[in-house]
């Protein structure tokens, strides 16, 4: 159970059924203390209620998936091995910008890493996301890219959801790959490992999640009907603008970091598995090749 409250003139997430009393021990005779207990508290809370969310989704089993989020000069983080409906406040770690504990019960995930290399390619990246919604973390096994036919979407994610490159969990090669494609994406599926997504705030990066699965979902759907339809280059090219407009979009954010600590020139999958379908390989050599034009490939 969540209830919104005012603290100070903030407003405040207060989990119920978790935490009651989280204010306890502030300094009222330091407003920046203050100021940053709130945050801390409002944002290990916003972890535990898009946990919830990513656990009632369906979109991970076992201890699939992670959170991790910006706090000031800190990161607060899921810990590992724990199942997302059981994450709670209580249990949610602060680490440094290097991925070191500094305070909490449970153990850093092994991914932290591809979670510190999105914060280090990125500075507007303020929290990450990651799980294994099943619809999109197949459609990674198939290395078959989302390009979404729903204009909205296009507005908010863009016209490609890229497959990257395969590479066996832990390695640094990984870390490469999360970097190069942060540079033209906020959102991506992993091959064997789920999708990744980073926003400027849990939601935002959860919404990006949420809305790639939705669109595996209903390509899925729409191929079991038929042939879904395109999007022409021209709405397309309209359709980026209007993003651009609104701020989105990689390419428009000011302060975006392009070198990052990996000199690897790791570049983003293109999806080549055939079919047997020749309608379905002429699908996915357009893909690829629009794909190319992104990425420069
Ligand atoms: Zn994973």
């Amino acid at each position: 159970m969540f209830t919104q409250t005012k603290v100070c003139g903030y407003e405040i997430i207060i989990n119920t059924t978790y935490s009651t009393k989280r204010l306890k021990g502030i300094s009222l005779n330091s407003k920046t203390l203050l100021d940053s207990k709130i945050a801390k508290y409002n944002l290990t809370n916003e972890i535990v209620k898009y946990c919830q969310k990513l656990d009632q989704k369906g979109f991970g089993a076992n201890h699939d998936g992670n959170i991790s989020v910006k706090c000031g000069s800190e990161l607060l983080a899921t810990p590992t091995a724990v199942s997302k409906g059981n994450v709670i406040a209580d249990i949610v770690i602060t680490l440094d910008m290097q991925g070191n504990k500094i305070s909490g019960v449970g153990k850093s995930f092994s991914e932290i890493k591809l979670h510190l290399a999105a914060y280090q390619a990125r500075a507007d990246v303020k929290a990450v996301v990651h799980a294994h919604p099943p619809f999109a973390t197949a459609r990674g096994l198939l290395h078959f890219p989302i390009k979404p036919a729903l204009p909205e979407a296009i507005i908010s994610i863009g016209d490609i959801v890229p497959v990257v490159a395969f590479s066996i969990p832990g390695t640094p090669k990984n870390e490469a790959v999360v970097a190069e494609s942060l540079k033209e994406v906020d959102v991506f599926m992993i091959p064997g490992n789920g999708v990744f997504a980073v926003g400027d705030s849990i939601e935002q990066a959860y919404l990006r999640l949420e809305l790639v699965e939705h669109l595996a979902k209903m390509d899925y759907y729409a191929r079991t009907m038929g042939t879904p339809m395109e999007l022409a280059n021209e709405d397309i090219a309209g359709l980026l603008k209007k993003r651009a407009a609104a701020g989105l979009g990689t390419k428009n954010v000011a302060n975006i970091v392009m070198e990052t600590k990996t000199t690897s020139t790791q570049s983003i999958e293109i999806a080549s598995s055939k079919t047997e379908d020749p309608q379905l390989n002429a699908i996915k050599d357009l893909i690829a090749a629009e794909l190319r034009k992104i990425i420069g490939n």
